[in-house]
């Protein structure tokens, strides 16, 4: 078929039944048509799938989809099969297949009824598969969910490194990326990785306007807090984030204990209870699902609420994608996330076990998530802004959607500082990352500035009127509004934009927010108030729930079963 001639619009009534594109389907399309390298970046639900199912079907040749997950590729070709009469239209090629299975996928492949064969990047590795592969022509290589090959994201899996080495062993055909995955860091890495400077780019916008924002210093009323925020929205349904199996549990009771129907979901309980609890809570028995990160990839519920992040999540990747799970029909969808500076020790020190570079990379992911709590600008901006993408705080769509638009925080003019912190990154000759450039200004010495001291002498000290604190939150506003870069190839490290040193020339009027504190006394306060002042209906709760313990324990069944 030529594919110039192809009618693409009715090529997608005919197979998908859908009359539109979805947002930059179109001209994906086109270039996979076209035969071109194509590199796919759309938010969750974007409609990825689409970009190389209705190509591969008609085009000649077998198209290969590289996947992570069994369960995600087992739907789709499901959902590819329920399109045509033929069975044998797209194949998963895996190790759980018998000798007569593979057979069958070989015979269907090589007389062209096969238009999606979707791999395992683990089964792409054995030699026998390759050489098939070889001998067969294939139509273009998808590689969905790319992010898997970068570090940087929010699922590394070493795997992935491995795939363009066979792709190159296929022969010349093109490869399609596709992600969710917005930051600059891991797009560079996945263009690198597959060898594909050359790529047509297609970014859509990661903006989420129906969703909200909202970061809530983490007490130990916490469960209090949620509880109340769930009946606030009764009805509604939700995910609640945790981050270890224990707290789901934890959570899910004190949930069932006080009238709220919820489950739990972690990777610790068996495939049965996981797979029972999934379908309740899609087929809204009930409301509320409380889950380790395991739930969610390839979930698609559209009516989502809410999504609460009980611990802070380990990147602000993670954190989008997770909360990305609300609000997909486009209706509301609240964000909350309960953040405390203590999780983030917790994490740094779960951390401190890895090899070196992992833990790099994991300091330097969190630092964002923490910097996203601590804000007190517009939280979507500062989202978009960690995924590449200006956003107009006062008249983007959803401008007004997060807790820091509706109750700012007081701002203080910073116009002299600003100059002052920019001039030392220029002048310090882009040696330095965030810590080594407030340490200069003011006036600590570590290691790193010791050994170029020289280079900083005259500024050293010049901003010792301000603490740590302020020059830290000074440098999270000042790049999120551009004046300042990180470099992406030495992660961190500080450099001063164009615009940043048209700054220096002519400075002009800087209104910084004051980021929120994190006063643990007042934290502690607020606890033990909360402890002594525990209503009966808390004290009873704690009651009952000791009591569903000892009585589940007896019977030798869980507690959280009613
Ligand atoms: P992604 O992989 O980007 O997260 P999916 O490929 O799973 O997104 O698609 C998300 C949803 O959008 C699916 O339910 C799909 O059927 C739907 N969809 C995709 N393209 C279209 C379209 N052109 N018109 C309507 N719905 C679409
Ligand atoms: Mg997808």
């Amino acid at each position: 078929m030529n594919s110039n001639e192809i009618d693409i619009h009715k090529e997608l009534k005919k197979y998908f039944g859908f009359s539109q594109f979805k947002g930059l389907q179109e001209n994906v399309i086109k270039s996979i048509v076209g035969k071109n390298n194509t590199f796919v970046i759309m938010p969750t639900g974007g409609g990825k799938s689409l970009c190389y199912q209705l190509p591969a079907l008609i085009q000649d040749g077998t198209a290969i989809v590289v996947s992570p997950l069994i369960a995600l590729m087992k739907n789709q070709v499901d959902a590819i099969r329920s399109l045509s009469s033929e069975n044998g239209i797209a194949h998963v090629l895996n190790s759980s297949l018998t000798k007569t299975e593979i057979n069958q996928v070989k015979k269907d492949i090589t007389s062209g009824i096969t238009k999606l064969l979707y791999v395992a990047p683990e089964s792409l590795t054995k030699e026998e598969y390759v050489q098939f592969l070889k001998s067969v022509p294939i139509s273009f290589v998808a590689i969905d969910e790319a992010h898997c090959i970068s570090e940087w994201g929010h699922d590394f899996r070493p795997e992935y490194r491995n795939l363009r080495t066979i792709i190159k062993h296929l022969g010349d055909v093109p490869v399609i990326g596709l992600t969710a995955t917005a930051t600059p860091k891991v797009q560079e890495d996945i263009l690198k990785n597959l060898d594909m400077s050359d790529a047509k780019t297609f970014k859509a916008s990661f903006n989420r306007p129906n969703l909200f924002y909202e970061v809530r210093t983490k007490t130990k009323n916490i469960e209090s807090d949620i509880i109340r925020f769930i009946k606030q929205n009764k009805g509604k349904s939700g995910i609640i984030y945790c981050l270890s199996r224990k707290k789901v549990e934890d959570i899910a009771e004190v949930l069932q204990v006080n009238g709220i129907s919820a489950v739990p979901y972690h990777a610790g309980l068996d495939a049965k209870t996981r797979a029972k609890h999934q379908d309740m809570f899609l087929m809204e028995d009930v409301d509320v699902v409380v889950a380790t990160i395991a739930f969610g990839m390839g979930i698609d519920k559209p009516d989502v609420r809410f999504v609460i992040h009980h611990d802070i999540p380990k990147s602000l990747e993670s954190y989008y994608q997770e909360t990305g799970r609300a609000g997909r029909d486009g209706g509301e969808g609240h964000c909350l996330a309960y953040y405390s500076y203590k999780d983030v020790e917790k994490l740094e020190k779960f951390m401190s076990g890895k090899p070196v570079a992992e833990q790099e990379i994991g300091f330097a992911l969190l630092q964002e998530v923490v910097a996203y709590a601590e804000t007190s600008m517009s939280r979507r901006k500062f989202l978009l802004h960690y995924f590449g993408e200006e956003f107009d705080s006062e008249t983007g769509e959803g401008a007004d959607m997060d807790d820091n638009v509706r109750n700012p925080k007081v701002k203080v003019e910073a116009m002299d500082n600003v100059k002052k912190l920019l001039e030392v990154v220029r002048d310090t000759k882009h040696l330095y990352k965030s810590k080594e450039i407030v340490f200069t200004l003011i006036g600590r010495v570590n290691a790193t500035i010791k050994a170029h001291r020289t280079d900083a002498q005259s500024f050293f000290g010049c901003g010792s009127d301000q603490e740590e604190r302020y020059w830290m939150a000074l440098i999270r506003q000042v790049l999120v509004e551009g004046y300042l870069k990180k470099d992406i190839e030495t992660y961190g490290i500080l450099k001063v934009s164009p615009k940043g040193l048209d700054f220096i020339k002519n400075p002009v009027s800087f209104m910084m927010s004051e980021d929120h504190e994190y006063n643990e006394a007042e934290d502690d306060a607020i606890v033990t108030a909360a402890k002594s002042s525990g209503t009966a209906d808390e004290l009873l709760m704690g009651m009952l729930r000791d009591l569903r313990k000892k009585v589940a324990k007896k019977l030798g069944v869980p507690p959280f079963v009613v």
